[in-house]
């Protein structure tokens, strides 16, 4: 029996981000565990329901009496790491998201604890974390020695299963002080009404031949009408069709969906390295040799300014 903490990320609109559902199930491992949701920056009263459905029993809002953590993440990590003693949390784990690389990081290298990221499977009965390696090429599976330690999930690629609790509200006041040798300046929202990709069940991205920005707007169309959200390869990125937030990929975003659309997108390794966990690739490229077939579900050969068109159309025509 241990404690495992999970640091729970929301929406802009204050929602528990569904990504975290697949780790609080491998929170609780095989029963047993004292799950501890762990909240910065949210209202825990709105998360409450979410949460107790995947057997969170203890649910922290973390604050930090005279300071205010929104101001930095290394004030953030401190509260965390505090947290981490307060509650005697074993395991804390997160999402291997932007902002969980980030705080998971700082935490471990305060409490100097092991720190394991982008997970896709883990054995809480073991202290064993399974990732991939060489940009996806292998995978390895690492036996933590340490009592304790951080361990980050790739968001989306761990089942989640409900577990019904009752969920108890902890409030938590971190003993920490503002430094103010690290402020958040500013941070620009993208369009809040598109559908982040880490939390997508479904994407569809484009590669370089979709030769502007003006053109994605054939893959926002069909997104409009599948629900999905849309990536774009790194290429697509460096000619500045597409902003770095949508790229996909080994230095991009690690995505884990349902269904994932590449349009005229090789399927060069670096690429793959963060969407092989798709559970259905489909392939869209007017290149019948191109490597993308050997690796997707389902392969398109066609030219991806017809083929994505007569798709949206076909969807709306149900
Ligand atoms: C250290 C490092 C990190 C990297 N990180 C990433 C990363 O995070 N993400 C990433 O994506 N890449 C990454 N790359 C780059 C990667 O190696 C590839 O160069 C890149 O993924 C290629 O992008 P692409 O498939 O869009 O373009 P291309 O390689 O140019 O492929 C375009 C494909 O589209 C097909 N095509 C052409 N026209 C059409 C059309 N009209 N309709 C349909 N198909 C068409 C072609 O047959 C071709 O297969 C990284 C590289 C390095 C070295």
């Amino acid at each position: 029996m241990a404690n495992i903490g999970v640091l729970i990320e929301t929406t802009d609109k204050g929602d528990v981000k569904k990504a975290n559902f697949g780790v609080m199930t491998a929170a609780r491992g095989n029963g047993g565990n004292t799950v501890f949701g762990l909240l910065i920056g949210a209202d825990a009263a709105a998360c409450k329901d979410a949460v107790q459905a995947y057997g969170v029993q203890k649910l922290v809002p973390i604050s930090a009496a005279g300071a205010d953590l929104s101001s930095s993440p290394d004030l953030q990590a401190k509260a965390l790491a505090e947290a981490v003693k307060n509650f005697d949390i074993n395991v804390l784990f997160g999402l291997s998201s932007s902002t969980g690389k980030d705080l998971l990081a700082r935490t471990a290298a305060i409490l100097n604890l092991p720190l394991v990221l982008d997970c896709v499977g883990v054995n809480l009965a073991e202290n064993i974390a399974t990732k991939f390696h060489f940009a996806g090429k292998t995978f390895a599976k690492i036996k933590i020695k340490a009592e304790r330690w951080i361990c980050g999930i790739r968001p989306n690629s761990m089942e989640a299963k409900p577990a019904a609790c009752e969920t108890e509200i902890l409030s938590y006041a971190a003993p920490v002080h503002d430094t103010g040798r690290m402020k958040i300046r500013e941070v620009k929202k993208g369009d809040s009404d598109r559908i982040e990709l880490t939390e997508a069940d479904i994407i569809i991205s484009a590669g370089r031949p979709i030769g502007s920005a003006e053109n994605f707007k054939i893959l926002h169309d069909c997104a409009k009408v599948l629900g999905a959200a849309v990536g774009a390869s790194r290429a697509a990125v460096d000619a500045g069709f597409a902003p770095y937030e949508m790229q996909v990929g080994q230095t991009g975003k690690t995505v884990s969906p349902k269904v994932y659309i590449a349009c005229g997108i090789s399927g060069a390794v670096q690429h793959f390295a963060g969407m092989k966990t798709s559970k259905t690739i489909v392939a869209i490229n007017k290149d019948p040799e191109s490597p993308i077939f050997g690796k997707c579900d389902y392969g398109i050969v066609g030219d991806l300014f017809e083929v994505v068109p007569e798709l949206t159309d076909a969807l709306k025509r149900g």
